[in-house]
C-alpha cells in the first residue's frame, strides 16, 4: 500500500530537518524519511555560516604542476583571504556565482539561522549579532562560527580572562597542553595553560563519552567520590598554572573541558563545577562521538515532532518512478525492513547529504547521485578532480547536484530535471563547506528555501 504525503523529505540531517519544518510551517502535510541517523552526532554542534572565503580561482589541476591555492588572489578584492571572516553576510557577494548562497541569497541564510534560533531556544547563542564568534575546538584551534552551544559560551576566544584547558589521560585523542600551546601561538588575547589530569581512569576500558557524561549528570560515585567532586578535586591543583607574559601567575577565571559535561543536565553540571572551582566552566567541541552534536540532534528531532512532521529512520530510498510525461517524480520507493514500499508525494525534497552522508556516491567511474540519478557535473578526466596540494582547494569538494534559484535540480543541458523535486544541503554542489566553514549554514539556507518551495508546489 502506498504511503502518501504532500511533501516528502528524504534525509534526516540538518538540511532535511530544516526543509521538513519549513514545509510544515507553510501548512503542508509533511513526512521525513531517512536511511540512517544524521551526521549531526558526528559533528561538533557548531553552526558555521561562512568562516573563510575561497580563492578567486581554483588551483591548477595536478598534471599542470604543483599549484598554490590562492595564487590568483587580488589583494584589493580579497582584503584578508587567509583570515577568518568577521561577517558572513557581507562576504556572500564575493563567493563564486554558482555557490548555493549566491543562488538562494543572503536573506535565505539569515532566515535559516532565525529558524534555527527558534527551534533550539536558549540552548544556542550567537543570534544577537551578524558577526562570527571565535570558538576554540579541539580539532582546529579557533573556529569562526555563527551559532555555538550555550555550553561553549564562556570559552570564546574574544574573552581575555586567564584560561585553563583540561585534558584527561584516559581519553587519548587530544593533548590539552599542546592545544593550549596552539592557542597561545595563535595570539589569543588571554593567558592560557593546559593540564592533563587523572579522572575516571576506571572508564578507560570503554572510555565512552556518554558514560562519563551520565556519571556527571547523576553525580555517580567514581572510586568512592561523587563524580563532580572528583573532577573538581583533580582540576583544583592546576588553577594557578597560567603564567602571564611577565612571568606572573594568574588565577584561572575560566576552565575548558572536553565536551562531556553532562548529557541530560549539562547546565547544572557546568554550574556545579563552576561553583566548586570558582571559575566559569565551558565545553570545547570535539570530534565524534560528539555530545553537543547528539544534544542538537535531540533538540531538532523534538522540533520535528512539534511541527507535526511524521518521521522515520532506517528507511532508505532505493528507487523512483516518474509520471507519464516524464517531467515529475510520481513516487519514491523505500526499503522498509526488506519490503519495497512506494511513497507518493506532490513534492519531494532530496536532502541526502554529500559524500559523507552517502547522498553522493563515488567510484572509479565518477561521482553520482544515487537516489534519483540526478546530474552531477564533473570533469571526465579524474586528474582534474584533485590538486597536488593537501591544503589547496580540491575541485571535487564542490561536486554535487546543481540546481536553479528555486533549488530544482538541473540536467546536463541546464534544464530543470523534475519540476516537483527540490535539493538541499550537502547534496547540492558549488560550496567547499569544509574549507569555507559553511556546512550548517548551507544546509539551513537551502533547507529553508527547499521546504518552502516544496510547500508552494503543493499549493499550486
Ligand atoms: C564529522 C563531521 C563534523 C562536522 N562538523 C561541523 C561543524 O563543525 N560545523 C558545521 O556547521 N557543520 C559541521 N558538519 C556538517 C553538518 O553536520 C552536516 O553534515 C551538513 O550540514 C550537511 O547536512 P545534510 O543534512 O545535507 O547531510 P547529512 O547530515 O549527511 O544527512 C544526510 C541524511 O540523508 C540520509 N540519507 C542518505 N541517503 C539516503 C537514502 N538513500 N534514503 C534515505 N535517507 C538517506 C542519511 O542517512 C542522513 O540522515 C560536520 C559533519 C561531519 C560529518
Amino acid at each position: 500500500m502506498a504511503i502518501d504525503s504532500e511533501v516528502l523529505v528524504v534525509g534526516g540531517g540538518m538540511a532535511g530537518i530544516t526543509a521538513a519544518i519549513a514545509a510544515a510551517r507553510e501548512g503542508a502535510d509533511t513526512r521525513l524519511v531517512s536511511h540512517k541517523a544524521s551526521t549531526l552526532r558526528q559533528a561538533s554542534g557548531l553552526i558555521d555560516a561562512l568562516g573563510y572565503l575561497p580563492a578567486t580561482e581554483p588551483a591548477k589541476p595536478l598534471r599542470e604542476g604543483p599549484p598554490t591555492a590562492g595564487r590568483n588572489l587580488d589583494p584589493d578584492e580579497w582584503p584578508d583571504p587567509e583570515g577568518p571572516l568577521t561577517d558572513p553576510f557581507e562576504a556572500i557577494d564575493r563567493l563564486p556565482e554558482d555557490h548555493p548562497y549566491r543562488l538562494v541569497g543572503a536573506d535565505a541564510l539569515r532566515e535559516g539561522l532565525e529558524l534555527f534560533d527558534d527551534l533550539v531556544g536558549d540552548a544556542y547563542l550567537g543570534g544577537h549579532t551578524d558577526r562570527n564568534a571565535l570558538v576554540p575546538t579541539f580539532g582546529g584551534s579557533v573556529k569562526p562560527t555563527a551559532r555555538y552551544p550555550a555550553s561553549a559560551a564562556a570559552g570564546l576566544a574574544s574573552d581575555d580572562r586567564p584560561t585553563l584547558i583540561v585534558g584527561f589521560r584516559s581519553l587519548t585523542e587530544y593533548d590539552a597542553r599542546a592545544f593550549a600551546d596552539r592557542l597561545a601561538a595563535a595570539d589569543v588575547p588571554f593567558d592560557v595553560a593546559g593540564a592533563e589530569v587523572e579522572f575516571a581512569e576506571a572508564f578507560r576500558a570503554d572510555a565512552k563519552i556518554t558514560r562519563l557524561a551520565k556519571a556527571l549528570d547523576r553525580d555517580e560515585p567514581i572510586d568512592g567520590t561523587p563524580a563532580r567532586e572528583a573532577l573538581a578535586k583533580a582540576v583544583g591543583p592546576h588553577l594557578h598554572d597560567v603564567v602571564d607574559e611577565e612571568g606572573g601567575v594568574d588565577r584561572v577565571e575560566r576552565v575548558g573541558f572536553p565536551a562531556f559535561l553532562g548529557d541530560d543536565h549539562p547546565a547544572e553540571v557546568r554550574a556545579d563545577l563552576g561553583d566548586r572551582l570558582g571559575a566559569d566552566v565551558f565545553e570545547i567541541p570535539m570530534g565524534p562521538p560528539s555530545l553537543p552534536g547528539l544534544r542538537l540532534e535531540d533538540l531538532l528531532y523534538d522540533a520535528l515532532d512539534d511541527a507535526g512532521v511524521r518521521f522515520e529512520t532506517g528507511t532508505p530510498a532505493v528507487g523512483y518512478a516518474v509520471t507519464d510525461a516524464g517531467d515529475r517524480i510520481d513516487h519514491l520507493v523505500m526499503d522498509r525492513k526488506g519490503s519495497e514500499v512506494p511513497y507518493g508525494a506532490e513534492a519531494v525534497v532530496l536532502a541526502t547529504g554529500g559524500l559523507v552522508g552517502k547522498g553522493l556516491d563515488s567510484d572509479r567511474d565518477g561521482v553520482r547521485e544515487p537516489v534519483l540519478d540526478l546530474h552531477v557535473p564533473q570533469p571526465a578526466d579524474r586528474y582534474e578532480w584533485f590538486v597536488d596540494d593537501a591544503f589547496g582547494e580540491q575541485p571535487y569538494a564542490r561536486f554535487g547536484v546543481r540546481p536553479d534559484e528555486r533549488l530544482r535540480p538541473l540536467d546536463e543541458t541546464g534544464e530543470v530535471a523534475y519540476g516537483n523535486i527540490r535539493v538541499a544541503g550537502a547534496v547540492v554542489g558549488g560550496a567547499d563547506v569544509a574549507r569555507e566553514k559553511s556546512a550548517s549554514g548551507v544546509s539551513l539556507a537551502t533547507g529553508l528555501v527547499a521546504g518552502r518551495e516544496a510547500a508552494r508546489e503543493v499549493q499550486q
